[in-house]
């Protein structure tokens, strides 16, 4: 449906500015009537101006074509502007009327079905009444959806704030005004207490604080030292000083122009919201040739204009001074339907930036500090503490604030960082109730399952019997049995432990305890290691990527291949080395297995040259490859042995060093040196009845027995997978922490990508390592959406499909895994074989069938063997 609606310029001065400020400066400095429709609209009308001589003409100035709303409808929709200032429109509104009706017949004759009346064009003339007596086309003056999305604002913003409306007093600016007055009467059921602020007596005013049990006031400054949540919406404008507002405060300003002062935020607790302002919807361009929307952000009362005309309703909504309140909901309703959004909070022109947030927060909660040390209390009514389901709405953006920006944005909208709500057994579930089959089981942190009853019930009991919280200097039970318990399911050689509470930790100790005993300095590791992420840990990590940005680390630290006996034997006869570090399966380097008989010879070269010998189970450990612990197999005895990750029951962080008495002895066997490496949190209470609960666990059912045989066959089943599937290259691992490899894509394929993307892969730095894992991201993506099951990549190598759940996997889970991973291979192999196709025909000439070999399988040295373009997808 055609549609349109009425701008009007601004004043002389202001249109100068905008004019002026074609490069956005001013944007970001100032809020100059900028979130008013016209400042929008005639930062781009001002040019070529029809000031010049002769009678001003309504003219058209601007045209929306094509118009798409997410749902598919679309419309079309044209500006026309009125040769008056908005303080003329008010001075002199029977002039006005008479542009605004022309203005309509030349919407009508252009065949528009509706007339929006944007700005002062919708205030004169009884609020589009008197236009809508004469107009041969419907009218609206689109304040329903701006009373909508203001109030949609106001609940968000209270929301960010940790403001409940059910228990606070509410301020409405603005009666008896329309937009003021719907408000209101929607708010007054929400609130504690609502105070309504006139700028004067008058009936209309009294009676509608009547109708709604409100409190009238005409004194602005004393209803903003009694509430902390505002909505204004005058006709006037520019009431509000910033300084009158209570600490805390949070104010959704309407009107235009704006009623809160000033041209930015003054201070930083309390936080003004634009109101009266949506974004269009995905499918409609964000930044229009003809009208230059903020990043897709318009006034409401044009939404309103585009979504009747999206729904193809050529009817008056929105008039005269009495906003129906079941309207205002249903054209809210059917706007977010078409895609447009409300989510998006702009203060003084400008999108509200985390920052503007968390500064807010931490100033609100600095007054809240101060209230309870001057009150006692800050009179609140007590409420339980909310659901984890409760919380989810808004923790990705919260994340995206306060914890990681980078990984929200990358992967909180496609998928890839998921919100879970729940986590059961071998499964997870998403707040929407979508339940996930967990293959990624905390990196090894969950082998007994999310919240397994044993470790669950372990740490129940010890809250119910008040065990000591942190005891430092002193002895607690439960570590104490937890020592004894880990010595006894370890190698001979291990016999004192050190409890810490991540496997970093555990490895900082087993650095230390190796350097401090062997009097030399040298540590040796392998290349593709991980150790963790704390400077000791990481300068024997085998990652550059992660040791780069973090230099100098630990000095005298050197990589040797791992698997490689040769080199490990020459480095260690330099007899330089305090210990050589080694995990028995690479596991975050891509699932590397040494070669049988390794850690056995790596073993008698390390006694040979009197280095240590450092085992990192922190991943392996706890039943994970079909033992309780890897080196088990073996029969390895380290001298040291860290341990972390499911050690905790996947319940609570608990990491451990254990090591030979002997070596205990020489570092911390005197009165002096006894407490020379300690940790305040390592061996809590219920750290440690959640290990002992994890041992039991572990022995009991049976899970490394459970590991083998489900692992056996996750292993053989992507074997013979990776017999019949060109695009996945072999299966690693053992036990249940398994990696599937995929081929590289083909290096035409990173060719044609790149060139899709043009200059922007230049802007986004990772745009190589992103275009590489395509393969892994391609199956990780399929997997979850498609089947539900939830697995990620290899952080140290992109092309590793990690496949490590819980060691509770049943048979048929694993069949449903393989099921699944098939499925999502075979698909990409299609698409990659008919992507194949298209890039030899459109570049190269080959055609489907000319040759039977395509000619990026022909010529490619890297890629899947040749491939027949198959168009199935
Ligand atoms: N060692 C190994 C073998 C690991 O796999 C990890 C973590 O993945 C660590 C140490 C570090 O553990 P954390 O992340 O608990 O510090």
């Amino acid at each position: 449906m055609r549609f349109a609606f009425l701008v009007h310029p601004l004043s002389e001065e202001a249109k100068a500015l905008l004019h002026w400020d074609a490069g956005g400066v001013l944007r970001r400095q100032s809020n100059v009537e900028l979130l008013s429709f016209c400042s929008q609209l005639h930062q781009r009308v001002s040019h070529g101006v029809q000031v010049s001589a002769g009678e001003p003409r309504v003219r058209s100035v601007d045209e929306f074509r094509d118009l798409t709303s997410d749902v598919g409808a679309s419309a079309e929709g044209r500006l026309y502007e009125i040769p008056m200032y908005a303080e003329e429109i008010l001075l002199n509104p029977s002039r006005a009327m008479g542009y605004i009706e022309e203005a309509t017949l030349m919407a009508a004759e252009w065949g528009a079905k509706l007339v929006g009346l944007g700005s002062m064009t919708g205030v004169i003339g009884g609020s589009g009444t008197y236009l809508a007596e004469r107009a041969p086309i419907a009218v609206t003056t689109g304040n329903s959806l701006t009373v909508y999305s203001a109030l949609k604002n106001l609940h968000r913003v209270c929301a960010e704030a940790d403001l409940d409306l059910t228990h606070e007093t509410v301020a409405v600016i603005g009666v008896p005004g329309s937009i003021a007055t719907a408000a209101a009467t929607l708010l007054a059921p929400q609130c504690n207490r609502l105070l309504l602020v006139a700028r004067q007596s008058s009936s209309r005013a009294k009676q509608i604080a009547k109708q709604l049990g409100a409190e009238l006031t005409f004194d602005i400054r004393g209803a903003l030292a009694e509430t902390r949540v505002v909505l204004t919406a005058t006709s006037s404008g520019n009431c509000i000083d910033q300084s009158w507002l209570r600490p805390g405060s949070v104010v959704v300003d309407v009107a235009v122009p704006t009623d809160v002062r000033g041209s930015q935020a003054e201070r930083s607790d309390v936080l003004v919201i634009s109101g009266g302002l949506i974004r269009v919807p995905d499918a409609m361009p964000l930044n229009s040739m003809f009208l230059d929307f903020h990043h897709g952000m318009i006034p409401s009362c044009l939404g309103e204009t585009m979504v009747l005309g999206l729904e193809g309703r050529a009817e008056c909504f929105s008039l005269g001074r009495n906003l129906n309140a079941d309207s205002i909901m249903e054209i809210g309703a059917i706007a977010s339907a078409h895609g447009f959004d409300f989510s998006q909070l702009y203060s003084f022109g400008l999108q509200l930036e985390p920052s503007n947030l968390a500064q807010y927060r931490k100033a609100a909660s600095s007054c809240r500090r101060a209230a309870i040390k001057n009150r006692g209390s800050v009179g609140e009514i007590a409420s339980p503490p909310p659901t984890v389901v409760d919380l989810a709405e808004r923790s990705a953006a919260l994340y995206q604030r306060y914890i990681n920006p980078v990984l929200i944005a990358m992967g909180g909208k496609n998928g890839f960082a998921k919100t879970f709500v729940r986590g059961q057994g071998n499964y997870l579930w998403d707040a929407a109730g979508r339940r996930y089959l967990d293959l990624v089981a905390g990196f090894g942190s969950l082998n007994m399952g999310h919240n397994h009853p044993r470790v669950a019930a372990a740490i129940t009991s010890a809250i119910e019997q008040q065990a000591p919280g942190f005891v430092q200097s002193a002895v607690n039970p439960l570590t104490a049995e937890l020592a004894e318990r880990l010595v006894a399911i370890t190698p001979a050689s291990l016999e004192l432990v050190f409890f810490a509470n991540s496997g970093t930790e555990a490895v900082e100790a087993a650095l230390k305890l190796a350097r401090t005993t062997s009097g030399r300095s040298g540590l040796l590791y392998c290349e593709r290691s991980y150790h963790g992420k704390s400077l000791g840990a990481l300068s024997v990590t085998g990652n550059l990527k992660y040791q780069k940005p973090f230099g100098p680390l630990l000095p005298d630290c050197q990589a040797v291949r791992f698997g490689d006996l040769e080199s490990l034997k020459s480095m260690l006869e330099t007899r330089r080395f305090a210990a050589f570090i080694v995990e028995p399966i690479q596991a975050e380097g891509g699932m590397i297995v040494a070669p049988d008989g390794y850690l056995r010879r790596v073993q008698e070269l390390c006694r040979a040259t009197d280095t240590l010998l450092i085992v990192d189970e922190v991943q392996t450990g706890m039943g994970r490859t079909g033992d309780l612990f890897a080196v088990e197999r073996e029969g390895v005895e380290p001298d040291i042995m860290t341990l972390a990750k499911s050690l905790g029951g996947g319940m609570m962080p608990l990491g451990a060093m254990l090591c030979r008495r002997s070596l205990w002895h020489k570092a911390y066997g005197t009165v002096s040196n006894f407490a020379l490496h300690t940790s305040t949190f390592g061996g809590g209470s219920l750290a440690s009845a959640a290990g002992l609960a994890a041992i039991r666990t572990l022995e009991e059912e049976g899970l490394a027995e459970k590991a083998r045989q489900r692992g056996q066959q996750l292993y053989d089943g992507l074997a013979d997978l990776c017999q019949r599937c060109d695009v996945v290259k072999e299966v690693r691992g053992r036990g249940l922490l398994l990696g599937l490899e995929f081929h590289p894509l083909p290096k035409q394929f990173l060719s044609a990508w790149k060139l899709r993307f043009g200059m922007g892969q230049f802007l986004m730095p990772e745009f190589e390592s992103v275009i590489e894992s395509i393969p892994t991201l391609y199956a990780m993506q399929g997997l979850i959406q498609e089947f539900g099951i939830y697995a990620q990549v290899a952080r140290s190598n992109p092309l590793v499909l990690r496949l490590q759940p819980p060691l509770t996997i049943t048979a048929e889970e694993v069949n449903q895994v393989l099921a699944a991973v098939e499925q999502v291979c075979f698909e990409f192999d299609r698409s990659n074989k008919m992507f194949d196709g298209i890039l030899a025909k459109s570049t190269l000439g080959k055609h489907e069938g000319a040759s039977g070999v395509s000619a990026v399988g022909a010529g490619n040295t890297t890629g899947p063997a040749a491939a027949v373009p198959q168009p199935v997808i």
